[in-house]
């Protein structure tokens, strides 16, 4: 059975978020765990997120995806802005704890003119600071469309921040269909070829969840805007043979398509259709 929910907002609390996915016919969902700018987060209401912590279990729910503000950037030039990004991701952790064994995902960072070495020694340490061995939130780093100076936009660049993370079994991948079509594999025509490239350099067991978006871009323009399904250059037919893989049978896709609630419950039935 297809795992599948989308993006939704976090300003009415976990239960309700919970509720939300269930009317869309979601069995799994993401939110951000703050507002994009990574300002302060809401104080953690122990029975809203016991409430949810039921309802998932009672409905199955696949794991859950927290993301990270998308501004933080833990190989920013500036030490204040890394400290400030570590901070907020620690916090974040912290949170994560009252509903355990889910998933926490990030963009690696942007080196900012560092240079791709400097990034990933940057982002791997943070990671190794922030990370404790007694977590039970697996950390995502997401593929990345290779948007100007952004780290993750090749497997190999993910395959080395694993590779320096102590806490290696803490950590995963989170692999975004828009990014990766951006970043120039080619999902359309060879999703067989892209995913064994994925096991090659990364390890298939490290993926842990899917972003499932249409591209507004076609393959290689490393420009990371998203489509509703069908709408973009990836198209329905390829997005159909993703969430029919059996090597991604069971992961939590997630869509982030541009759409409001009617659109989300649009694509969640389609796709579900599609897997079929
Ligand atoms: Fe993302
Ligand atoms: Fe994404
Ligand atoms: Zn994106």
């Amino acid at each position: 059975m297809l795992h599948i929910g989308c993006h939704l907002s976090s300003s009415r609390g976990f239960a309700a978020m919970g509720r939300q996915a269930l009317e869309l016919g979601a069995d799994t969902f993401q939110f951000f765990t703050r507002n994009p700018r990574g300002s302060r987060a809401k104080d953690i209401d122990p029975a809203d997120v016991a409430a949810l912590v039921v309802l998932l279990k009672e409905h199955s729910f696949a794991p859950i995806v927290a993301h990270a503000p998308y501004t933080l950037n833990l190989c920013g030039k500036e030490a204040d802005n890394r400290a400030f990004a570590r901070e907020t991701m620690a916090d974040d952790l912290r949170r994560m704890e009252f509903v355990p064994g889910q998933y926490y995902n990030f963009h690696p960072g942007s080196h900012v003119g560092q240079g791709m070495e400097a990034g990933i020694t940057l982002i791997a340490e943070s990671l190794n600071a922030i990370l404790t061995p007694d977590q039970t939130t697996t950390v995502l780093l997401e593929t990345m469309a290779g948007k100007g100076s952004e780290v993750g936009g090749r497997f190999e660049e993910l395959r080395e921040i694993l590779d320096r993370v102590e806490l290696g079994e803490k950590m995963g991948v989170c692999l975004d269909t828009c990014h990766v079509s951006d970043g120039g594999y080619d999902i359309i025509h060879d999703l067989d070829g892209v995913l064994t490239e994925f096991d090659r350099v990364i390890g298939l067991h490290r993926l842990k969840a899917i972003h499932l978006n249409d591209s507004k871009n076609p393959l290689g323009a490393r420009k990371d805007r998203h489509a509703c399904i069908g709408e973009g250059e990836i198209g329905l037919e390829a997005l159909t043979r993703v969430v029919r893989h059996p090597a991604l049978r069971g992961l939590p896709f997630c869509l982030e398509t541009p759409n409001e609630l009617p659109g989300y419950a649009k694509e969640i039935a389609l796709m579900r259709k599609q897997a079929e």
